[in-house]
């Protein structure tokens, strides 16, 4: 992809990510007689499809009622209800599908190409970008962008040590997490959400959990400032992680934050067991006669707890029969289930997967158009906007999402 020596366009995107890739593709296609280009700082495109998902792409989720699908988003959730009765997961697997992608759905609904390769959304993209006629130029940064008294924009780009001018009537942020193109958005006069992680593990080191790493739990229910989460978990090395602590993480990303990542989680092992339903079991397990001269630490009194686990819970009462386990030690064993206390320390990472969220405060950008509520004939999509949804292909499906409606916009 050479350099191009036009320099007035009717459409520059910026980044060449799966946001600005949409978008361009959609803008051309519904409008062939716009000249697009796409200006990607790096030396490749689509650099993140190509590590996502592990290298396979998790492209999308299969939920396809947007009140649920916003569900999945700790920001942005409310700005894309609207626009997910617009374009949604099943438009995502129709316009892959009749590109020849198809994606197939695993037993936890991501969805992913049925290659299991990135590397088929990559070529698919790069090559519907071509057939409409999109332009692109790799190596190219975006330094300034302003307003013309006339209308539309002017920019300075960089390639390599040269800086050069650049016109174009519409003008498509698409820059992902980049922090220096926020500070241009800034200059465009918006305001934008401070960056902080999401999704990451909590480090925590404490007696009852020492040793387990890699012993999960199907359902718990984890508790955490004014915030509540089930699912699976899993214990580390570092502390704890699965599902519902990486959700927990992407709710709690600003608090979490603000209090220098401490604070306390309170773990019901038992998912949805309340105190006196747990103390019940407790009982009837020391009723039971066979159980009388069991050790309370060999044999747990749930199925859903894994004995290594159970052993270091119990830990408190000592060598005991179920026989002679007190009131006060039963009680104090249904609240450890049900409600116990682990201090988080910090944060670890969840794989490769960063996520950051914060970005373009949503208030100033119409999710009909994509078009900045400040700077007219200004588009934005994708990660720039302060959205970040959890793991499982929801972040993609956004990209997918703004991207669309914002390339639909701007053609007209
Ligand atoms: C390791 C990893 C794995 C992931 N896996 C998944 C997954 O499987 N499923 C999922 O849904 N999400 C996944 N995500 C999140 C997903 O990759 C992002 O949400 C998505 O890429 C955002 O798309 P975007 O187009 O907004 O931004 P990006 O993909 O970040 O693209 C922005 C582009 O803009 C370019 N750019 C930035 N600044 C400038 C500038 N000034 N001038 C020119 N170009 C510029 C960048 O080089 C980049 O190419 C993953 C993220 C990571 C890091």
């Amino acid at each position: 992809m050479s350099k191009q020596t036009q320099s007035n366009w009717d459409v520059i995107v910026v980044g060449g990510g799966p946001a600005g890739f949409f978008a361009a593709i959609r803008c051309a296609e519904s409008n062939s007689k716009l000249r697009v280009l796409i200006i990607e700082k790096s030396s490749q495109t689509l650099g993140k499809v190509l590590i996502s998902g592990g290298g396979r792409c998790n492209v999308t989720h299969a939920c396809f009622d947007p009140a649920q699908l916003v569900g999945f988003y700790p920001r942005g959730g409310l700005a894309l209800r609207g626009a997910f009765t617009r374009f949604q997961p099943a438009d995502t697997i129709k316009w892959f599908e009749n590109r020849g992608v198809k994606l197939k759905t695993e037993a936890d609904n991501r969805m992913f190409p049925a290659t299991d390769s990135s590397l088929t959304i990559a070529d698919c993209l790069r090559e519907a970008a071509t057939n409409a006629g999109v332009k692109v130029q790799l190596g190219t940064s975006l330094q300034k962008a302003g307003k013309n008294p006339t209308g539309g924009f002017k920019l300075e780009v960089r390639e390599g040590a040269e800086l050069f001018p650049l016109q174009t009537k519409k003008l498509l942020i698409a820059t992902g997490s980049d922090l220096k193109t926020r500070e241009i958005v800034k200059s465009l006069g918006h305001s934008i959400e401070e960056p902080v992680p999401s999704l990451f593990t909590f480090n925590v080191n404490d007696k009852r959990i020492d040793g387990l790493a890699g012993v999960a739990v199907e359902n718990v229910t984890l508790k955490m400032e004014s915030l509540t989460q089930t699912g699976p978990m899993l214990i580390t090395h570092w502390g704890l992680s699965g599902p519902a602590v990486l959700r927990l993480s992407a709710w709690g990303a600003r608090i979490l934050f603000e209090k220098k990542y401490r604070s306390t989680l309170t773990v019901n092992w038992l998912g949805d067991y309340r105190l006196d339903s747990a103390l019940e079991v407790l009982q009837r397990n020391k009723d039971w006669h066979e159980n009388a001269r069991k050790k309370i630490a060999a044999q747990p009194a749930f199925s859903q707890i894994p004995v290594r686990l159970w052993k270091q819970l119990t830990q408190f009462i000592g060598d005991k029969n179920w026989g002679d386990i007190s009131k006060a030690e039963m009680r104090k064993l249904a609240e450890e289930l049900t409600a116990g206390e682990f201090a988080i320390k910090g944060k670890g990472i969840f794989k490769d997967e960063f996520v950051t969220c914060g970005g373009v405060n949503l208030n100033e950008v119409d999710f009909k158009t994509m078009q900045s509520r400040i700077t007219p004939d200004l588009f934005f999509a994708g990660e720039v906007l302060d959205i970040d949804g959890i793991t499982g292909g929801f972040n993609f499906q956004s990209s997918w999402t703004t991207g669309w409606l914002a390339g639909s916009a701007i053609a007209g």
